[in-house]
């Protein structure tokens, strides 16, 4: 993908601040970080979602994400991390070359998600959608 920022960070076009890499794997500093310290990993093939990504490679860029909360909490102190993930511009997603968030977290950080939960109707609602997921699930 000649026009993707990541994958021109990946043939080195574009410069980051690497954190680590394998042969498949890569993670670097985001330049716009939620809270300073924020690591972005990706796959170096391009694919644009989560659900494209071939099961093994994606188990291997999860290594990496572990690999990263592990090392924020070690070297920043952080207390916590978010592992933050989006499909799809509904979904926020603004960069088209999957990527996993990983972001530190400190107790004074302020930093607060808009989590606003709803409700289900009844929970006749939610049984019927799970069941529709737990079909596709279905082998
Ligand atoms: P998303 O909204 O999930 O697609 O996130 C894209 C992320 O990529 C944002 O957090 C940006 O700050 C980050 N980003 C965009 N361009 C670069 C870049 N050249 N180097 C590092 N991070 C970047
Ligand atoms: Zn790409």
């Amino acid at each position: 993908m000649n026009d993707c920022i990541f994958c021109r960070i990946v043939k080195g076009e574009l410069p980051c601040t690497k954190v680590y890499e394998d042969d498949a794997v890569l993670a670097f500093m985001d330049i716009g970080p939620i809270i300073k310290g924020h690591v972005l990993v990706i796959p170096k093939a391009h694919y644009a979602t989560l659900p494209e990504v071939p099961a093994e490679l994606a188990a291997r860029v999860m290594v990496v994400v572990q690999k990263v909360a592990t090392a924020l909490m070690s070297a920043l102190s952080a207390d916590g991390v978010n592992v933050h993930q989006s499909n799809g511009a509904c979904a926020g997603q603004v960069v088209p070359h999957v990527h996993f968030h990983v972001i530190p977290r400190f107790n004074d950080d302020g930093h607060r998600w808009n989590w606003a939960a709803v409700k289900y109707e009844n929970p006749a609602e939610m049984a019927a959608l799970g069941q529709r997921v737990r079909t596709a699930l279905t082998p």
